[in-house]
């Protein structure tokens, strides 16, 4: 079946989306008109900011991809201040951000409940009620979600990282601490909760498959996701993963990958949240403007105070790691102008999938 019968689908089976991720030329212009078409129609040309803070990039796991891993001992670990922080969601409210997302490095502790859950109140009462808040501090107790649900959080972003078990046991350590399973129990939690539940995966991984992307999409669709973040996977030096460089697409198909991914997932789930992932950027300075043009929604302007971002290296030649709050909001609308493209200050910008899915319509 040719593509342009594929795209007249209501629904993809697998191997529509394998051919849909194949495809190449003419054929992958019409997947992206498609799916542009689809955004405009169903969100507009419009983005909505989640002003991000890596507010640590202290971490218990050892995820064999991950620049913060606990295991790498050449990074400078940081801690920000609840005054920073705060500083940071202030920054996010005056200038109308609508929303921020406050990530870090898993640990699971009563501490970190505590100073969470006391964030959670604190940010809140500076904006009046106004911010909305992302979290994506990984996994913890269903009661802990509870609690940070109950004290204002209301989306959630824990990526899968690869739906496939198998391939997930390859790109993390064999043991308690990296269980396919209690992620995927976590996400449930999530959702049971009420959160606005976002996952997502990496694009190009070791041993990762057209198959295994492909079972991704379909996993995210019967999940019933509200937001999806998902980016290429970039290698860092000091990971285990590294050695496996030579064997691993070439960064340029990496990033066509995940286009081709955000283009299929936004034709499948019309109204969800997609993410222009910062690692786009790693690979192409207009990285991001060309997922917002065929399909993602959300763009994450790093508001992390800049004399930290340099330690939150997730991957190599993450950018913007030298640039002020400020710096970023200002590139950033010069950039989102040339996807032509609107940036919708002081709204939450909801996935409308949430809605629909918290009243019964499942697809
Ligand atoms: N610990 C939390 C969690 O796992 O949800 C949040 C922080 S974690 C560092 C955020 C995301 O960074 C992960 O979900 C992973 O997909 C991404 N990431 C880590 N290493 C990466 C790499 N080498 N290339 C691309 N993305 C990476």
């Amino acid at each position: 079946m040719s593509i342009k019968e594929i795209l007249q689908r209501e629904d993809f089976s697998g191997e529509d989306i394998i051919s849909l991720l194949s495809c190449q030329g003419e054929e992958r212009s019409l997947l992206f008109n498609k799916s542009a078409e689809i955004k405009e129609k169903y969100i507009g040309r419009k983005v909505w900011f989640r002003g991000l803070i890596e507010f640590s990039n202290i971490c218990s796991k050892d995820c064999l991809y991950c620049g913060i891993r606990k295991g790498n001992k050449n990074l400078k670990r940081y801690n920000l201040t609840d005054d920073e922080i705060l500083a940071a969601a202030k920054f996010a409210y005056d200038n109308k951000y609508g929303s921020i997302a406050l990530q870090s490095g898993e640990l699971e502790s009563y501490t970190v409940t505590d100073r969470i859950e006391n964030l959670l109140h604190k940010i809140k009462d500076l904006s009046n009620g106004e911010l909305g808040i992302t979290l994506s501090v990984g996994e913890r107790e269903r009661e802990v979600y509870q609690r940070w649900f109950d004290a204002g959080a209301h989306r959630y972003l824990l990526r899968i990282e690869a739906t496939n078990e198998a391939l997930y046991r390859k790109i993390h350590p064999g043991n308690r601490k990296h269980d396919f399973k209690r992620r995927l129990d976590c996400l449930k939690s999530l959702q049971d909760i009420g959160y606005q539940t976002g996952t997502g995966v990496m694009i190009g991984l070791p041993f990762q498959t057209i198959d295994d992307l492909a079972g991704d999409l379909i996993f995210m669709r019967d999940f019933n996701i509200d937001m999806c973040g998902m980016g290429p996977y970039i290698e860092h030096a000091d990971t285990p993963l590294i050695e496996y460089t030579d064997e691993i697409w070439p960064l340029a198909e990496r990033f066509d990958m995940t286009l081709k991914m955000i283009a299929i997932l936004r034709i499948m789930m019309k109204d969800i949240n997609i993410v222009a992932a910062t690692a786009l950027q790693a690979i192409d300075p207009v990285g991001r403007e060309k997922a917002i043009k065929i399909g993602a929604n959300i763009i994450m302007p790093n508001i992390t105070p800049g004399k930290y971002r340099d330690s939150y290296k997730l991957y190599d030649n993450k950018p913007c790691t030298d640039d002020s709050a400020e710096d970023c909001q200002s590139c950033l609308e010069a950039r989102v102008s040339l996807a032509d493209t609107e940036i919708i200050y002081g709204e939450w910008g909801d996935s409308k999938h949430y809605d629909r899915r918290r009243n019964g319509i499942t697809a």
